[in-house]
C-alpha cells in the first residue's frame, strides 16, 4: 500500500515546527514497511482530492485566515474529508477546521466545519506553556505539547476531545482537549505534536492505513517519556 501525505500551506501555517509532523509520519510508515509520499501544497495550488492523510500546522491570526479563504475556495479538504481522509490539525488548523472563528478583526465567520467546534477570543489572558493531556481512547497515554494560543474552542456536546486536560488550558472548556471525530483529530498541542507523541503518530497512521505492525524507536519513546516524567513526574 501507499499512502500520500498532504501537507498544506506550511509556509503560512507551520510555527513551532508544526510542519515535522509529515517528517514523522513518514518515518513511522516506512518502518512499517508502507509507501508514502509527501505532496506539499503551496498557495494558489489545487488541494488533491485523493490523499490519505492532511495536515495543517499552526499560525498566526492574518496567515490563518489567509489559509482558510484559500481552502473554503478550493474545496479539496473538504472533499477528502468527507469521503473519510485523516486530518491532523494543530492550533489554528484545529480552529479553521470547525464551525466557526473569529477574523483577523476579532469577527466570527464560517470554518470548514469538518468538526462541530466554535472558537472565540474572549479577555482572558492568552494561553501558552506547556500542555499535558489524557486521551480515553484509542489505548493512547498521557499526551504532551506546547500551547501559544488566543482562542478557546468550544465542542458540539456529541464531539468526543482527544483528551482531558492534566495541565494547561487546551479548549479552554469543561477540560476538555483538541477533538478526534472519526478520523479527523484537532488539537493544541505543538512540539511538532507528532515528534513528541509517537503513539498519536501511529494513532492518525493507522486511521488511514489500518492495523500497524510493530516499531520499535528507542529515541522517540525516550524523548516522550522524558516530556511526560518531567511535566508531571509519571
Ligand atoms: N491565531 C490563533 C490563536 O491565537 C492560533 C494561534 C496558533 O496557531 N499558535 O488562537
Amino acid at each position: 500500500m501507499s499512502l500520500t501525505i498532504v501537507r498544506l500551506y506550511h509556509d503560512l501555517l507551520g510555527t513551532y515546527g508544526d510542519q515535522g509532523n509529515a517528517e514523522i509520519l513518514m518515518h513511522r510508515a516506512k518502518a512499517r514497511n508502507l509507501g508514502v509520499q509527501l505532496v506539499e501544497v503551496t498557495p494558489g495550488m489545487a488541494v488533491p482530492r485523493s490523499g490519505d492523510i492532511y495536515l495543517l500546522g499552526g499560525g498566526e491570526d492574518g496567515p490563518q485566515s489567509a489559509a482558510l479563504a484559500m481552502l473554503k475556495q478550493d474545496g479539496g479538504l473538504q472533499y477528502a474529508a468527507a469521503g473519510g481522509a485523516t486530518v491532523l490539525a494543530i492550533c489554528a488548523g484545529f480552529q479553521i477546521i470547525g464551525e466557526s472563528l473569529p477574523d483577523t478583526s476579532g469577527n466570527a465567520v464560517a470554518g470548514l466545519g469538518l468538526v462541530d467546534a466554535h472558537t472565540i477570543y474572549d479577555a482572558s489572558p492568552r494561553s501558552v506553556g506547556e500542555l499535558v493531556i489524557q486521551p480515553s481512547r484509542g489505548g493512547l497515554p498521557m499526551l504532551t505539547g506546547f500551547e501559544n494560543h488566543q482562542g478557546l474552542t468550544r465542542l458540539g456536546e456529541d464531539m468526543p476531545p482527544l483528551g482531558l486536560v492534566l495541565s494547561g488550558v487546551g479548549n479552554g472548556f469543561n477540560k476538555q482537549e483538541g477533538v478526534w471525530h472519526g478520523n479527523i483529530f484537532g488539537t493544541y498541542m505543538h512540539g511538532p505534536a507528532l515528534a513528541r507523541n509517537p503513539e498519536l503518530a501511529d494513532a492518525v497512521l493507522q486511521c488511514a492505513a489500518g492495523p500497524l505492525r510493530p516499531f520499535n524507536d528507542p529515541l522517540a519513546d525516550a524523548f516522550a517519556k522524558e516530556r511526560r516524567q518531567t511535566l508531571t513526574g509519571n
